[in-house]
């Protein structure tokens, strides 16, 4: 096969454009040549012809001159026969020098026939000379005369040499004639090649400039602005072994290594979902365009113990699942992003006007529909597994107009959801600048109640309905504020973890719990119920322990009737901290309880790794055990669970005589709620556990009597 001219090398593309230039060149100067060539030889044989035109014209004036001659003898012989020999004289006498002239400018071209006409001219003169001798002599008739009229005779010599003069430059012109038309058609054919050769060599050299040289130095020139626009190339601009060639395929990796980079850039590798930086770019430029948008956080609960569990190779399968999932369930305005660990970001375009509050609501639909089929079970590496994820929104441009503030927005969402217990959507709050100055008053208020020791615990009691007995009593902090009145616990809580105060809150409330709970007498022989508080997520550090120990000291409250509760959500964001502090915590002798269970990730296998000697199933599974069977199934399962553990296991929020019955038929005996007590001030306290196991009787009582009663209505908190 012959090689195409695009896989020559450029350097042999560029000589052949060379040769190609010098032959042009060569063949303009060769035409140059030939018209200069063509102009001299016109010029010589003008010259020539003229020339011959010249001799010509000579003869022809000769020949004249001896007509003329010829008839002036005529006449000169007329005029000596009437003897006027000065007439005849003068005749002669011009006509011989008009035959002189001829001669003269007849010597140019042909001297003999010249010679011959002067010297006809002479012996014409001389004859007329001697005739005029003889005329004046009175000879008439003379022999001169004679002469006269052999005259002819002699100028016939010349006559013949000017004919053939005439002749000859006739034939010589002719020549020339003939000459110069041939030479014309020669030049003519060789100008006319050597037009057509450079015709052809502009036309070679102009394909060659076009398709060797232009043509991929173009496509490689739009290449490169295709790459520098950051889009990939889908094949090599130019191809072949030259350095075009090379250079294409240069391009077409430098092209294909961009995308990579872009992608390991841009790109989340595990789930294939574009990354954080990508999702600030898009966040930034979806501001520019200055539409309404919602960007939602999603975050999965409890992933740390799926990682801690199963292993990190299948928390990352979970994520692509996730991922995977999530990508499933939203359409075209939608676009997710990995934002970090198990984060992830979503945007919502409006892709209209919406009205703020429609958009809000729609969205929150919209969220409230992503986290229920979230829900559903997962398929990893053969198992089924479900998951909650926690969503939070935050609307542009309702909640922020700039990234920071959006993503902080949201950021402060999710960790509302987070505190709500998870597997909830939190929008952000858009009043927060107010909420964080009702903190601020907020924090400097416990402060002051801290001083004049406004917080208090309440004690709620955990009944043991086989028995009857009150078998633990959990302090509650209670804080009445001097002009807020009851302030929820979570509300103070919240704010006395933010400013730093929890430390000293819990100490106060254990010193007052513990004096408290050792005046507490046996009742009925048997021992004092124990007394359990609570410890927030931000006590899981090293100090608390101390702080247990002093407390016991202080107030000489024996350990083994003291018990911890803590959520499993606090051990689970720093499993190890918690884990050997639960050990310490237990190695003083007090006992530890699971509070909220089944709220975070429900993990017994996994949670039971930790010292851990009661659970506390969380008051929303026991509220809901009447309209949801599932509720049922998972108390039930935890139950029996429990037991085969060997944990002590407690209801809480137990409102009503239903509630109490499933609970107590499902194996559940130890129950706390507004059923039996509300937290009651220490005083109050004393006199309900009293009465106590009376009042326990009275409840179980009707319970036999009307197990089918309808539910009673709750009594009140305290602080409600
Ligand atoms: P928690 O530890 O789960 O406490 C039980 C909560 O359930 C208490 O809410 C209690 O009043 C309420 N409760 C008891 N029986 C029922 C019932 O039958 N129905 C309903 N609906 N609720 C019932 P409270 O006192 O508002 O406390 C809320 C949370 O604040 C506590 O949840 C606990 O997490 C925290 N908290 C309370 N006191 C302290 C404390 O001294 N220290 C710490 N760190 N947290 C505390
Ligand atoms: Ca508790
Ligand atoms: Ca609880």
């Amino acid at each position: 096969m012959t090689p195409r001219l695009s896989q020559f090398s450029v350097n042999f593309r560029l000589r052949l454009l060379l040769v190609t230039l010098l032959t042009m060149l060569l063949c303009s100067a060769g035409l140059i040549w030939i018209n200069w060539q063509h102009s001299s030889i016109t010029q010589q044989v003008n010259s020539r012809v003229s020339l011959a035109i010249g001799a010509m014209n000579a003869a022809e004036q000769a020949k004249n001159s001896l007509v003329d001659l010829r008839r002036a003898l005529t006449l000169a012989a007329m005029a000596s026969e009437h003897t006027e020999p000065g007439t005849m004289e003068s005749v002669i006498e011009s006509q011989s020098a008009s035959v002189t002239a001829a001669a003269q400018s007849l010597n140019r071209f042909d001297p003999t026939a010249a010679l011959r006409l002067s010297a006809a001219a002479e012996s014409l003169n001389m004859a007329a000379a001697a005739a005029a001798v003889e005329l004046a002599a009175g000879n008439a008739g003379p022999k001169s005369l004679r002469f006269l009229h052999q005259f002819p005779q002699l100028t016939a010599s010349a006559e013949t040499s000017i004919d053939a003069l005439l002749t000859r430059k006739r034939q010589e012109l002719q020549k020339h004639i003939e000459i110069v038309d041939s030479l014309q058609i020669r030049l003519q054919r060789q100008a006319l090649a050597l037009q057509g050769l450079l015709l052809l060599l502009s036309i070679a050299g102009a394909s060659i400039v076009c398709r060797a040289l232009f043509r991929p130095l173009g496509r490689l020139y739009s290449a490169l602005r295709t790459i520098s626009r950051g889009e990939p190339l889908s094949a090599p601009p130019v191809t072949g072994t030259d350095e075009f060639g090379q250079l294409g395929n240069a391009l077409h990796s430098l092209s294909q290594m961009t995308t990579q980079l872009n992608q390991l850039a841009y790109q989340d590798s595990l789930t294939g979902l574009p990354n954080r930086s990508r999702f600030e770019q898009d966040l930034a430029n979806t501001l520019g365009r200055n539409e309404r948008f919602a960007l939602l956080f999603t975050d999965i609960d409890h992933f740390r113990i799926i990682n801690d569990g199963y292993g990190h190779f299948f928390g990352d399968q979970v994520l692509k699942a996730v991922a995977e999932r999530l990508r499933w369930l939203t359409q075209g305005n939608t676009r997710i992003y990995r934002y970090s660990g198990d984060l992830f970001a979503i945007f919502i375009e409006s892709g209209g006007p919406f009205p703020a509050e429609g958009f809000r609501s729609l969205m929150a639909d919209e969220a409230e529909r992503l986290r229920l089929r979230m829900t559903d079970p997962l398929s990893v590496e053969g198992r089924s597994i479900s998951l909650s994820l926690s969503f939070s929104a935050a609307l542009h441009p309702d909640d922020g107009d700039k990234v920071e503030t959006l993503v902080s927005a949201a950021d402060a969402a999710m960790f509302h959801a987070k505190k709500l217990g998870r597997n909830v959507v939190q929008f952000a709050r858009n009043d927060s600048a107010s909420n964080a100055r009702l903190r601020l008053e907020l924090s400097d208020d416990l402060r002051q109640a801290l001083k004049t020791g406004a917080i208090n615990p309440h004690f709620q009691p955990i009944v043991d309905l086989g028995s009857g007995r009150v078998t633990c009593v959990e302090a509650l902090a209670r804080w009445h504020h001097p002009v807020n009145g009851w302030v929820p616990p979570e509300n103070f809580i919240a704010v006395a973890e933010e400013s730093g105060q929890i430390d000293l809150l819990t100490e106060r409330l254990l010193l007052e719990a513990c004096t408290a709970a050792a005046q507490w007498p046996t009742i009925q022989g048997h021992p004092a119920p124990r007394l359990a508080f609570n410890l927030s997520a931000r006590q899981v550090r090293e100090g608390v322990v101390e702080m247990i120990a002093r407390a016991l000291a202080a107030t000489k409250f024996p350990a083994e009737r003291l018990e911890v509760e803590i959520t499993e959500s606090a051990i689970i964001e720093q499993p190890e901290v918690a884990e050997s502090l639960l050990r310490k915590i237990k190695a003083l002798g007090v006992s530890v309880a699971l509070d909220d269970f089944g709220t975070g990730y429900s993990s017994l296998s996994y949670l039971l790794r930790f010292p851990i000697d009661k659970i506390k199933v969380d008051k929303s599974f026991v509220q809901q055990l009447k309209g949801q069977k599932q509720a049922g199934k998972i108390v039930a399962a935890t139950i029996s669970l429990a037991r085969n553990l060997e944990v002590e296991l407690v209801a809480e929020g137990v409102e009503n005589i239903g509630q109490m019955t499933t609970l107590f038929e499902l194996g559940c005996r130890m129950q706390q709620g507004w059923l039996f007590s509300q937290a009651l001030p220490a005083s109050d306290f004393l006199g309900w556990a009293q009465s106590a196991p009376l009042k326990l009787a009275a409840v179980v009582r009707s319970q036999a009597e009307d197990a089918e009663n309808s539910p009673r209505t709750a009594p009140s908190d305290s602080h409600h």
